[in-house]
């Protein structure tokens, strides 16, 4: 099985907007842009919301019946690792092998001298293509390297020796992702991370490092955008250089995690991709959610007052729903209106202060960070809030489809806002 060049991981956290999803990949596809599908839930989305992972299988397979999309799509277990991987194996075809919690976890000693003797061919001072510098590479700095990445690539090895296993090697796809973590990986940790994967004999067709600055939940890039461009360019240099030097798959590409509403970086993306003639993957599951909620709010009376209520037991139960989440939010919990004011909002208000447009003056970055945590909330209104979602299916699917094409595909793969 074999991922195309450019992908997209829509993932939705309710189910409801498989079609809407599709419909912005298949605009593309109109404008002669190909790009594959991916629906990604991740075992705590699931563990929230109460869906199983053949419930997004079942989305993904209305979507593709009701649309009559012919094109391959794929269903990915989003950031499993050991302990949950078995239940994702029947209904995924894409596995996202999540190791960022044995980062920096030591391995045996004689690994690491046996790693550090193997790759000792690269000492001294490295050039690759695409990369204007020469990397610089002592035997002290590959020590350093194997002791903080090779247990967690020995980690990815087994999960991915499980489900080729249960599933057949060859018969899914496989990312490595690394990007929930504090410490963004440098090319030169890249490059020696994808030799341990080589070794291990994991056949990955995308992987996730944690690029240098913030990518917060649903809100822009934080961070100084010419280093990430030039770290970018680099990462991307150092894949095609590992592909080649340790033969894994060819079709290697970036996958980049909380992808959405990066918008400050989409233009460096497009421009490296085009200089590079690269692929990529981009995970966004999170944004559709959020449409969902403008969407609703816009569907006044009924709709507004469900995310008014959403919203106030979000704030009300900020840190328990901002837990799991540590890592990629920022909140500024000053800036976050209390829940009488909001309830005082109308539908332009609310919509305003939750739709990533950075010109408006009501956009708040924090109020839409927390309602990005917050859908455990709606999961517990059930059917009134999936009710909701079906009522006003029109306006909320207008919503998805254009945020995701208009804001996301169209710069990131075109290069065009
Ligand atoms: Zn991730």
């Amino acid at each position: 099985m074999i991922l195309e060049k450019y992908s997209f991981g829509i993932g939705d956290r309710f189910c409801h907007q498989g079609k809407a999803q599709l419909s912005a990949i298949m605009k593309a596809k109109e404008q002669g842009l190909s790009i594959t599908p991916v629906w990604n839930k991740s075992h705590r989305e699931h563990t929230i919301i109460g869906t199983t992972p053949a419930d997004t299988r079942q989305e993904a397979l209305d979507a593709v019946k009701v649309l009559q999309w012919d094109g391959p799509y794929f269903v990915d277990a989003d950031h499993i690792g050991p302990g949950n991987v078995d239940r994702f194996i029947e209904s995924s075809d894409f596995f996202t092998l999540d190791v960022a919690d044995f980062i920096a976890q030591p391995a045996d000693k004689s690994d690491i001298d046996a790693f550090v003797k193997k790759y000792s061919k690269y000492i001294g001072s490295l050039t690759i293509d695409g990369i204007e510098h020469t990397l610089d590479i002592t035997e002290e700095r590959i020590r350093a390297i194997a002791g903080e990445f090779l247990l967690a690539v020995r980690q990815a090895g087994g999960i991915y020796r499980h489900i080729a296993e249960a599933k057949g090697a060859g018969s899914f796809i496989t990312e490595v992702s690394m990007d929930e973590t504090d410490q963004p990986q440098t090319p030169i940790e890249l490059l020696f991370i994808l030799a341990a994967i080589a070794d291990e004999g994991i056949p990955t067709q995308t992987i996730a490092p944690k690029f240098t600055g913030r990518f917060n939940k649903g809100v822009d890039y934080v961070g100084d955008v010419t280093a990430f461009a030039k770290e970018f360019e680099e990462d991307l240099a150092v894949v095609a250089f590992a592909v080649r030097e340790f033969s894994l798959p060819g079709n290697l590409k970036l996958s980049i995690h909380s992808g959405s509403d990066k918008f400050s970086i989409y233009g460096p993306i497009a421009g490296a991709l085009k200089k590079f003639d690269a692929g990529l993957h981009v995970k966004t599951a999170g944004t559709t959610w959020l449409e969902e909620l403008i969407g609703l709010a816009m569907a006044a009376p009924d709709g507004l007052s469900i995310v008014k209520e959403v919203y106030a037991k979000a704030l009300y139960r900020f840190g328990e729903l901002c837990g799991p989440y540590a890592t990629v939010i920022d909140i500024d919990t000053a800036e976050l209106p209390t829940a009488e004011e909001v309830d005082k909002w109308d539908r332009q208000s609310f919509a305003s202060a939750l739709r990533h447009d950075q010109s408006c003056e009501q956009y708040n970055p924090n109020f839409r960070q927390l309602l990005h945590v917050g859908y455990k909330v709606a999961a517990e209104m059930g059917t009134r809030f999936t009710n909701a979602l079906q009522k006003h299916e029109a306006i909320i699917a207008q919503n998805v489809s254009e945020n995701i094409y208009e804001r996301h595909i169209k710069p990131v793969f075109i290069g065009s806002l």
